[in-house]
């Protein structure tokens, strides 16, 4: 099939998909459970949400697999069968999505950090490998590399996929604080740097996910249009930041307010634009009427 890079060439806009997390609660995921134990024992659950963010508008669908490193899953107990539920999660999406549409899966940090020492390149290296294989025997076409906060540890789950696997790969970090007008990740990494390095190590696309509500990914996205000119860039904000209420934890931000940004975000400089934390289906269903206005 052909790349997202390819696609973006002639529909210049895409739209991604929403939050996972939210819905899996919402179907019954109990706190402590493993997410991506639900793509076998619950697969009905998890088509579900990607047959809902398709029917909402998304042109890209992701995998629930974003916990899915064997170093995350043993935790659980469940380090060795990373293979399995990774090819699982991709599968899942694949089948909501049918053969022609991008399956974006996903990939998150190891909760492991090289600085400290407390994994070796060479370990974390294999744990993005064999994720990286499973998610595309499974059947996606690409990953995103998402929420990372360390140049080291995105660099060589970038190389891990690029090295084993013919997926292409976007990589997208979350940002920490804008003090002083510039955005950087809690390991204090700029757009700019965070550009720089993973194009380097093989990204074909750039990304900015998690971190802030939609307003204030404006100036991410701009800082990494800036960096990048040429590359894709993908932006998926929380419904905003999260605040403690009688009913749990609540995102602010309505589909309105969120698709609101969307003229924004995209004159920053954004080809992709999705939704991370608090976000749902209505909120792609909100910006998909946002991006087609701005596709005429
Ligand atoms: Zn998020």
């Amino acid at each position: 099939m052909v790349s997202i890079t390819e696609t973006l060439r002639e529909k210049k806009v895409l739209v991604a998909d929403g939050g996972w997390g939210t819905l899996l609660i919402a179907a019954g995921m109990q706190a402590g459970e493993c997410p991506e134990l639900w793509n076998v024992d619950h697969p009905d659950v998890v088509r579900r949400i990607a047959e809902d963010y398709i029917n909402a508008g998304s042109d890209i669908i992701s995998t629930n697999s974003f916990g899915g490193t064997r170093c995350k899953l043993d935790a659980f107990g469940l380090g060795d069968r990373a293979a399995e539920l990774n090819e699982a999660a991709a599968r899942l999406s694949r089948e909501a999505a049918g053969p022609d549409m991008h399956v974006l899966a996903s990939i998150g940090p190891s909760g492991k950090f090289l600085i400290t020492g407390e994994i070796s390149e060479d370990a974390l290296y294999e744990a993005f490998k064999e994720q990286a294989q499973a998610l595309e025997r499974g059947g996606a076409d690409a990953c995103i590399v998402e929420t990372f906060s360390a140049i080291d540890e995105a660099c060589t789950a970038i190389r891990a996929v690029k090295e084993n696997t013919a997926l292409e790969i976007i990589c997208s970090f979350t940002y920490a604080s804008t003090a002083g007008g510039t955005p950087r990740t809690m390991m204090g990494v700029t757009p700019a740097e965070m550009a720089a390095a993973c194009l380097e190590a093989g990204a074909d696309g750039l990304g900015a996910n998690c971190s802030f509500g939609s307003e204030d990914m404006v100036a991410v996205v701009r800082a990494l249009r800036e960096a990048a000119p040429e590359a894709p860039i993908l932006v998926n904000p929380n419904a905003g930041q999260p605040v403690q209420s009688e009913n749990g934890i609540v995102y602010p931000e309505t589909p309105e307010f969120m698709a609101g940004f969307v003229p924004r975000l995209i004159e920053a400089g954004a080809n992709i634009v999705g939704g991370c934390c608090g976000t749902t289906p209505e909120h792609i269903c909100a910006i998909r009427a946002e991006v087609n206005k701005h596709l005429h």
